[in-house]
């Protein structure tokens, strides 16, 4: 076992709150799990939609890592022995999210269809659009100079474009978007099926940013409808957020042809309701969640042609998805795996495509498959090896590729000469500013940094908006860490909150599910299950903390312990061990003697802030105090 002992230091209890450390907007989602627990669902609200113009959005489809990051899904659970049982689970902080903004988002308007007990409760945050956007200038008024309505060319309306245009309008400027396709919302509208994420959610969600004065111009192709240059000629700036739009092809024989499509494109078509020829025996190949999306949605509209012509289709359908990870490594979510096999997709794992078969017609009869026994090489670098030996013939009459997506940007042919690239497809980019090597042209979002989450998307579009503005107006933005202590008098906890298991988000029965392509999966919790979840709350930001002034040693505090973090080990014998000793120097001033002094140690993973050891001291040399940060920018 690795010993490490820190001493506290300045940053040491912001970090502590760990679910706000990463997010990537660092949304302080410790703050409205705490607000929600206590009933304040419209403070929840307003501090989930703070940092994130796409709060209900995350609140439905958000990867959360915030939640792999949670403390409570590290607190080991220990029998009365003190052995270790298992860890617990994390607070599920997505769908507390969800639970608030589908009261006080901007999709729970008109006020009259919020939940009666909830409109008697509290008055919504705000009622439409335009009352957010008013919300959200008076939190920004007077705090930074505002830009002169330079007008900035955003090509892209994912959330990386719309992130940096609602901040940048924010800050006085007049952004303009541009989007090929006729909905705003990138891959939230194009990418992810509507049994995840409602496209009402999506339109409430984006008209907010139309209301902050934000031109979005759907159906404008860069590179078609308006040049890359003349773009840099009428506007002062542009920020290139176009994504990776385009399926990865895997150049297998057989692969071009009929019936062999993009995952990616067989979303589109469907989330744009255009027709796609696809047969009944479907082969997905991929391991990853955009595969599950695509099996899932074609699963859906198998169920949802049979059931509207049911006489007229002979047999019966299948959805396999082939993935070269064995079920342990797949990199989709275990809820999309769990939810898949409900669902009836037939997984075939360890299995890597060698050729599509197809008949004398040209139609796809079959992939075959060579069997994977490794995908990634001792330090996790993607090096499979195969067993050419062991084959897999699957037959099928359509094939799906979902094996990641590429950028398309043959519109920087004409004007973007000078925007270099690192690799063929993907532009230059200062990690920290986001500009290329073309003034004035700037890259967010996906093509900036790789495929990654949607709320990676939102942080890097709030940052290319922040560039954009010094590169606009010459002042520079620096961001303060406002980070506040405060002692808690009388603390106390839920009774029993220690031990509530995570409570099961709802979710439609399988069968209820494929009776639409649309039909929302996650139900999501009413008020009395947010409230228990949120009840779990660790409380990251709440800690003891020890005045040694007034310790008298007795160990009280040790021993009331409940889940055994504390230790009170004399300075003597940490000099003992190498590791301790590091910390033991840094703790002892000049001529203090280890051997006259004791330092109590604390396993942060363990405690769970209940406040036994502070009613437990005799001398009240231990508070419970809470550290709360948040980051302000101001102009150099
Ligand atoms: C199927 C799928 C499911 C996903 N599910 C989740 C999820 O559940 N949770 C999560 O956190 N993340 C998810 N993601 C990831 C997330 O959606 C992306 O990381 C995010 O959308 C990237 O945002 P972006 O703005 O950089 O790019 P995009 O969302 O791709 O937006 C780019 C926009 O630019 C437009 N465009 C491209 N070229 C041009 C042009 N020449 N002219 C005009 N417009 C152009 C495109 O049409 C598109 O609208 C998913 C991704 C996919 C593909």
């Amino acid at each position: 076992m690795t010993l490490r002992v820190d001493v506290p230091g300045e940053r040491y209890h912001q970090d502590l709150i760990s679910c706000q450390v990463a997010c990537p907007v660092h949304t302080d989602a410790r703050g409205y799990v705490r607000a929600i627990a206590e009933g304040r669902f419209d403070d929840a609200y307003l501090i989930a939609r703070g940092p994130n113009p796409f709060a209900s959005i995350c609140g439905r489809i958000c990867g959360a890592p915030c939640e792999a990051a949670c403390r409570r899904g590290k607190v080991p659970r220990v029998d009365d022995d003190g052995r270790f049982v298992a860890t617990d689970r994390p607070i599920a902080i997505r769908a507390l999210k969800r639970f608030v903004c589908d009261q006080f988002g901007p999709e729970a308007r008109p006020a009259d269809v919020v939940l009666d007990d909830v409109r008697t409760f509290l008055p919504p945050v705000a009622a439409n659009a335009d009352e957010m956007a008013a919300l959200l200038r008076s939190a920004l008024e007077g705090k930074l100079p505002l830009a002169s309505g330079e007008r900035v060319a955003i090509i892209g309306a994912g959330p990386a474009g719309l992130s940096a245009a609602h901040d940048l309008a924010l800050l006085g400027c007049a952004p303009v978007v541009f989007e090929t396709e006729p909905v705003a919302a990138g891959m939230l509208a194009v990418g992810v099926p509507a049994y995840r994420l409602p496209r009402e959610v999506i339109e409430k969600e984006v008209d907010v940013i139309r209301a902050l004065g934000v031109d979005i111009r759907c159906g404008v192709t860069v590179g078609r409808d308006v040049s890359f240059e003349q773009l840099r000629r009428d506007f002062a700036a542009v920020v290139i957020a176009v994504g990776a739009k385009s399926s990865r092809a895997l150049g297998l024989p057989g692969e071009q042809g009929p019936r062999v499509y993009g995952g990616v494109d067989l979303l589109r078509a469907a989330a744009l309701g255009e027709a796609l020829d696809i047969g009944r025996n479907v082969v997905v190949i991929g391991g990853g969640n955009v595969a599950y999306d695509v099996a899932r949605t074609v699963v859906r509209q198998i169920a949802y042609d049979a059931a509207r012509t049911a006489a007229r289709l002979p047999g019966t359908a299948s959805v396999k998805l082939a993935s070269l990870e064995g079920l342990e490594d797949m990199p989709a979510d275990t809820v999309e795996i769990v939810e898949g096999d409900e669902e009836g997709i037939e997984r075939l794992n360890s299995w890597g495509p060698v050729e599509i078969e197809r008949d004398e017609h040209g139609a796809v009869r079959a992939v075959v498959f060579r069997r994977c026994l490794r995908v990634y090489d001792e330090a996790r670098r993607f090096s499979p090896i195969f067993d050419d030996a062991e084959r897999l013939r699957v037959e099928c009459d359509t094939v799906l590729l979902s094996v990641g997506q590429a950028p398309v940007l043959t519109f920087l042919d004409e004007g973007g000469a000078d925007v270099e690239q690192s690799r063929p497809g993907w532009p230059k980019v200062d990690p920290k500013t986001l500009a290329t090597t073309a003034p004035g042209v700037f890259v967010t979002g996906d093509l900036a940094h790789g495929t990654r989450l949607l709320i990676d998307a939102v942080a890097s579009g709030k940052a290319a908006a922040r560039s954009v503005y010094e590169y606009l107006t010459g002042r520079r933005l620096e961001a303060d860490t406002l980070t506040a202590h405060l002692t808690l008098d009388g603390y106390r906890r839920e009774q029993g909150y220690e031990s509530i298991r995570r409570v099961a988000v709802p979710v439609a029965e399988p069968h209820e599910r494929l009776h639409h392509p649309d039909t929302p999966v996650e139900i999501g919790y009413d008020r009395d299950r947010a409230m228990r979840e949120a009840s779990r709350c660790l409380d990251c930001g709440v800690t003891p903390v020890f005045d040694g002034s007034r310790c008298v040693l007795c160990g009280g505090c040790v021993d009331v312990c409940p889940t055994l973090c504390l230790k009170l080990v004399p300075l003597s014998e940490m000099a003992q061990t190498p590791e301790l000793r590091r910390a033991m120097d840094e703790l002892l001033g000049e001529g203090i003697d280890p051997a006259e002094h004791s330092a109590i140690l604390k396993d942060e993973d363990r405690c769970i802030r209940c406040a036994a050891c502070v009613m437990r001291c005799p001398v009240e040399a231990i508070a419970m105090e809470r550290v709360t940060y948040c980051t302000l920018w101001r102009t150099a």
